[in-house]
């Protein structure tokens, strides 16, 4: 057994060699738990290693087996704090200058805001969200000697538009000053509960971080750092959506029809890549397309009966993980460079506004 085990981490540390050389996306799989015990799961087996083996419980024949790689699999018994220690490197690349997006995708129901924001309540069920900018702070403090940080942040949720007008940066200072940042957002949306749950489906909620810092010697750095819960992946009839009484199977938010054609183009390696199609994907342009490093968690409800919305999430993201990008770079520069490339761009500026 102990053999086996060694077999399984090298091949994993083989497969996020080759993810390394390939660039900057990764993606992990997180099953949630059932809470049925009477229900049937899909999963046949969880690899350490990140493969995972689906069976539809319908159809449990071994040839019906499938099976997927990814750079992790969390299992139904991972914890939060498992989840994000296998997060935190990329987390903490944000204070070197990387630009790093994090984005949960997967039906309604199946744990994407459960991972990135946790279910509230006590403190050892904190989401990615809290964890990560507790973090951030932790690591501006111990820096603190040789470089200063400020932390800007920006949350919204809206069908589509993901810079809204009255969504202004704040800065922040510590983690509670989130956290009360956060209180204040859901307390200015005057909606009811169910209303809430309905538009948290259908919409998607970005959190976005700026950070600044700048060294002893006037070096400057600057990163951004999107953390995206996604509107649900699950199709529905479009006669129900709209009433039109077409039965056409669509997602229940388009931007995530754009976010597929972006993919399926970058997988496709082809010249033009749609990101100018909705707002979502002009946002994950960088994280897609530029020099950032982007994690994608691929969220599975395990129930026998989401085995359809399962494969689809599965092969998604198995797409997803076969998009190669160049190498992530950190934004950072002297403050003299910094100061020039400001002048060169306010030269152009005059010049196009002379011709
Ligand atoms: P989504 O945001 O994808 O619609 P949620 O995060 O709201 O799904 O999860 C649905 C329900 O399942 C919530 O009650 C949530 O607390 C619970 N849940 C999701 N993932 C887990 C998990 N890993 N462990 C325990 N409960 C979970
Ligand atoms: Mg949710």
């Amino acid at each position: 057994a102990l053999g086996y085990h060694k077999v399984v981490k090298e091949n994993r540390n083989l497969y996020n060699m080759v993810q390394d050389l390939k660039g900057n996306i990764r993606v992990y799989c997180r099953i949630r738990p059932i809470f049925n015990d009477e229900t049937k799961t899909v999963i046949d087996h969880i690899g350490d290693d990140g493969s995972l083996v689906v069976v539809d419980p319908l159809k449990p024949q071994k040839d019906k087996r499938k099976i997927f790689q990814f750079n992790h699999v969390f299992g139904p018994n991972a914890t939060q704090y498992d989840v994000f220690r296998e997060t935190q490197p990329l987390v903490r690349s944000v204070m070197d200058g990387y630009n790093v997006c994090i984005f949960a995708y997967g039906q309604t129901g199946s744990g994407k805001t459960h991972t990135m924001c946790g279910p509230g309540g006590s403190a050892n069920e904190l989401g990615i969200n809290c964890l990560a900018i507790n973090d951030l702070f932790q690591l501006s403090n111990e820096r603190k000697d040789i470089i200063e940080y400020r932390i800007q942040i920006r949350s919204c949720a809206s069908d589509d538009g993901l810079v809204l007008p009255n969504a202004t940066m704040c800065p922040v200072k510590s983690t509670t000053d989130v956290i009360n940042l956060m209180k204040l957002g859901e307390g200015n949306r005057a909606v009811g509960s169910t209303a809430i749950n309905n538009q948290s489906s259908r919409s998607h909620s970005v959190l976005t971080i700026h950070v600044h810092g700048e060294d002893v010697s006037r070096n400057i750095l600057q990163s951004c750092f999107h953390l995206v819960d996604l509107a649900g992946s699950e199709r529905v009839d479009k006669s129900e959506v709209t009433g039109d009484g077409l039965k056409e199977a669509q997602y229940i938010n388009k931007s995530l029809a754009c976010l597929g054609d972006v993919i399926a183009a970058l997988a496709q390696k082809n010249s033009h890549i749609p990101y100018r199609n909705s707002k979502l994907t002009l946002l994950l342009q960088n994280a897609l397309g530029g020099n950032a490093k982007t994690l994608m968690f691929a969220h599975v409800n395990p129930e026998g009966d989401s085995f359809g919305e399962t494969m689809s999430t599965l092969k998604f993201a198995q797409r997803v993980s076969t998009v190669e990008l160049g190498a992530a770079r950190a934004n950072k520069e002297t403050a003299e460079v910094l100061e020039l490339k400001a002048q060169i761009e306010n030269l152009k500026k005059a010049l196009a506004n002379k011709q």
